[in-house]
C-alpha cells in the first residue's frame, strides 16, 4: 500500500469542487452569493451554452485588494468566518472559503477586483487550479470573475452535465429566484449577448416581480407579514389570491434569511394552507420569505444543495400554516367590497411587543403560535377553513356590493363591473360555494329549514347501507331530514332539508349513506363529516341551478362575496376571476 499523504490543496480543491460545483448554475449561485455579500448594488450575470464554456460575473460591491484577492483564492480563506462555533451562527449556506478556490481549480479562471482604497485592480489567472498570472488592471471598483471551459479538466464531471438547454433553464430559474430575494440590487441576466430579463433596483417584491416574473402575477398576490413573538419568526412575502393555481410548483417560492431554498417542511405547510382554497393537485404561487435565527437551520446538509432543514421542523411547520391560513382569511374579511370587521381572533400584542414593533421598521401582524389541531393535518379540502369557522364568531357582515352586473354570458358567466376592474363570475361554482355555506351554517345552529314530503317516499337500502343509515339516523335527522325505520332495511323518507330537490331525495341520501360508510364510523369529528355530506350535495346534480335571471345572478354576487371563501368552490375551483382596470390600461398602452 502507498504511504499516506497530505493531499495537494490542487487535488483537494478538486475533489471538493467535484463535491459542491456539480453543475454551471451552482457557480454562478456561489458568485452571485459573494456579490451580494460584498454589497454590490448591482450584479449582471453572462453565460454561454448553459455555462458550460463561459460565466462572467461583474458587480460593483466593495472588491478586494491584491493580497486579498490572491488569499481569496486559498483553500478556507474566507472573510466571513474565523472560528469553528461562528458556523452554527453564520447566514451564509456558502462553501466557507472553498468556493472560489474550488472553482478557480476546474476551469479557466479570471479574476479582476479592486477596492475602494486602491488606484488599480488585480487581475489573476489560474488555469485548473494553476496559478499562471498575477498583474494590475485599470477598473472601477468592484469584482469580475469568468468562468471558461468549466470541468474541462475533470471530464467525469463534464459527463454529469445535462444540455446546454437543461443547464440554460437551471441558470434562468435559479438567477430570477435571486433578484426576487434581492430587489433593491440591479440584476441584468444574460445568455450569450442575448438580455434574459433585467431590472432596476425596484422598492419592493412586488414591483420585483412584476419586473421579472409578470406583471399580472404580482396583482394577484397578497402581502404577508406575521411574525410569532414566542418564536421570533417572521415570515413576509406575498403570497397568491384564493382561486389562484399553478400546474407546477415553480413559483412557489421560499427563502430563508434571504435565499432560495427548497424544503419540503415550507412548501407542504403553504399547500396545507391553500387547502381548499385552490384546486386540488395545483399550487398556489407565492414568494416568501422566512427569517428565522441562523441555529435553529441544520447546518449539516449539503452544502451546495438548495435544501435546507429544520432543527424544529414543526414548529415553523405549524407557524408557516398559521401564517398563511390567517393571512387568508383575514384578506376576506378586509376585502374592499365589505365593511371592515374587527379581527376578534387577533390576540392584543402585549405592550413590549408593541415596541418592540415600532422599533422595526416594519409593521408585521403578531400571530400566537397556538396549536392546530390534529384533525387539520391530514384531512380533506376545507379543514382550515373549518379552523376558521370555529374562531371567528358569525356575526352577518352586511353586504355592500360595489359589483354591478353587466351581462350573463353562455348561461355560464356573469360579467361585472367593479371599482377594480372586470370580474368574471362563474355561476355555477359561485352557485356551489353559496349552497356549501349555506348548509353549514344551517349545521351550525341546528335550526335546518326542513321541507316535508306530501306522501311520504318508502326506500329500501342494502343491509350494509342499512346499517349504516341506522347508526347516523339520528343524527342525520337532526339535519333536516326527517327519516323513519318501518320494517327491516325499509325506510320512509317524510322531509328533507329545503337546501335538497325534492325529486333528488332518494338518489341524494343513498350516495349520502354511502360516503358516510366509507368515511367509517370512528369519524368523530362530525362536523368534518357533515362537510364531506354538505360537499357532496352542491357538487351532485341534487339542485338545479340553470337558467338564472339577471336579478339572481347580482343576488348571486353579493351573497357570494359575504361568504367565508368567497374565492373559490368547495372544490377549490375558482369562483371568479378579475382583470383589474390597470391591467386593461396597460394593454390599450397608456398605463
Ligand atoms: P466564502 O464566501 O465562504 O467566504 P469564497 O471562496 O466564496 O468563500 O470567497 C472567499 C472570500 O473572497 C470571501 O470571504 C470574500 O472575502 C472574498 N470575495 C469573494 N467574492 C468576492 C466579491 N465578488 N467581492 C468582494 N470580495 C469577494
Ligand atoms: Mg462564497
Amino acid at each position: 500500500m502507498p504511504p499516506i499523504r497530505i493531499l495537494s490543496d490542487r487535488v483537494a480543491n478538486q475533489i471538493a469542487a467535484g463535491e459542491v460545483i456539480e453543475r454551471p448554475v451552482a457557480v454562478i449561485k456561489e458568485l452571485i452569493e459573494n456579490s451580494i455579500d460584498a454589497g454590490a448594488s448591482r450584479i449582471e450575470v453572462q453565460f454561454r451554452k448553459g455555462g458550460k464554456s463561459y460565466i462572467r460575473i461583474e458587480d460593483n460591491g466593495k472588491g478586494m485588494s491584491p493580497d486579498d484577492a490572491l488569499l481569496s483564492l486559498e483553500r478556507h480563506a474566507t472573510s466571513k468566518i474565523s472560528e469553528a462555533v461562528d458556523l452554527t451562527t453564520v447566514s451564509s449556506f456558502g462553501f466557507r472559503g472553498e468556493a472560489l478556490p474550488s472553482i478557480a481549480s476546474v476551469s479557466r479562471f479570471t479574476m479582476r477586483t479592486r477596492s475602494a482604497d486602491w488606484e488599480h485592480g488585480t487581475e489573476i489567472k489560474i488555469n485548473g487550479g494553476k496559478l499562471l498570472e498575477k498583474k494590475d488592471c485599470g477598473m472601477p471598483v468592484g469584482t469580475v470573475i469568468e468562468v471558461e471551459q468549466l470541468f474541462n479538466s475533470v471530464p467525469a464531471r463534464r459527463k454529469f452535465l445535462k444540455t446546454d438547454e437543461t443547464e440554460t433553464a437551471h441558470i434562468n430559474y435559479n438567477t430570477r429566484l435571486f433578484a426576487v430575494a434581492h430587489p433593491n440590487i440591479a440584476f441584468r441576466v444574460l445568455e450569450g449577448t442575448r438580455t434574459i430579463f433585467q431590472s432596476p433596483a425596484c422598492e419592493n417584491l412586488r414591483d420585483r416581480i412584476a419586473e421579472i416574473w409578470s406583471r399580472n402575477l404580482s396583482e394577484n398576490l397578497i402581502p404577508v407579514k406575521i411574525q410569532d413573538p414566542n418564536t421570533g419568526y417572521r415570515l413576509t412575502g406575498l403570497t397568491a389570491k384564493p382561486g389562484l393555481g399553478r400546474s407546477t410548483r415553480r413559483e412557489l417560492v421560499t427563502m430563508v434569511n434571504r435565499r432560495p431554498v427548497d424544503s419540503r417542511t415550507l412548501s407542504y405547510a403553504v399547500l396545507d394552507a391553500y387547502q381548499g382554497r385552490i384546486q386540488k393537485g395545483r399550487f398556489p404561487p407565492a414568494f416568501l420569505f422566512l427569517e428565522i435565527d441562523p441555529r435553529e437551520i441544520d447546518v449539516n446538509v449539503h452544502p451546495a444543495k438548495r435544501e435546507i432543514r429544520f432543527r424544529n421542523d414543526n414548529e415553523i411547520r405549524r407557524f408557516i400554516l398559521t401564517a398563511i391560513s390567517e393571512t387568508l382569511a383575514a384578506r376576506i374579511t378586509n376585502t374592499p367590497y365589505k365593511n371592515p370587521q374587527p379581527q376578534s381572533s387577533t390576540p392584543e400584542p402585549s405592550m413590549d411587543l408593541v415596541q418592540h414593533l415600532a422599533q422595526s421598521e416594519d409593521k408585521v401582524d403578531l400571530i400566537q403560535s397556538r396549536p392546530i389541531s390534529s384533525s387539520l393535518r391530514n384531512t380533506d379540502t376545507s379543514a382550515v377553513a373549518n379552523v376558521k369557522v370555529q374562531e371567528q364568531p358569525t356575526t352577518p357582515i352586511k353586504a355592500v356590493s360595489t359589483w354591478r352586473l353587466i351581462c350573463i354570458i353562455k348561461k355560464k358567466y356573469g360579467l361585472f363591473d367593479t371599482p377594480r376592474g372586470l370580474v368574471m363570475l362563474h355561476i355555477r361554482n359561485a352557485d356551489q360555494r353559496i349552497r356549501f355555506e349555506r348548509i353549514l351554517s344551517a349545521y351550525k345552529t341546528s335550526n335546518v329549514p326542513s321541507q316535508g314530503l306530501l306522501i311520504a317516499q318508502s326506500i329500501e337500502m342494502e343491509p350494509l347501507a342499512s346499517d349504516t343509515l341506522l347508526r347516523y339516523l339520528n343524527w342525520i335527522n337532526k339535519q333536516g331530514f326527517h327519516i323513519e325505520e318501518f320494517g327491516r332495511h325499509f325506510y320512509r323518507i317524510r322531509a328533507v332539508p329545503s337546501w335538497l330537490e325534492l325529486d333528488q331525495s332518494e338518489a341524494f341520501i343513498r350516495d349520502m349513506v354511502d360516503l358516510l360508510r366509507q368515511r367509517g364510523t370512528s369519524d368523530k369529528e362530525n362536523k368534518l363529516l357533515w362537510e364531506a355530506v354538505a360537499k357532496l350535495a352542491v357538487e351532485g346534480s341534487y339542485q338545479r341551478s340553470d337558467l338564472m335571471s339577471d336579478v339572481a345572478v347580482q343576488k348571486m354576487a353579493e351573497t357570494l362575496l359575504n361568504c367565508e371563501i368567497p374565492h373559490t368552490a368547495p372544490s377549490g375551483k375558482p369562483t371568479f376571476c378579475e382583470i383589474s382596470w390597470s391591467e386593461w390600461d396597460k394593454r390599450f398602452g397608456n398605463a
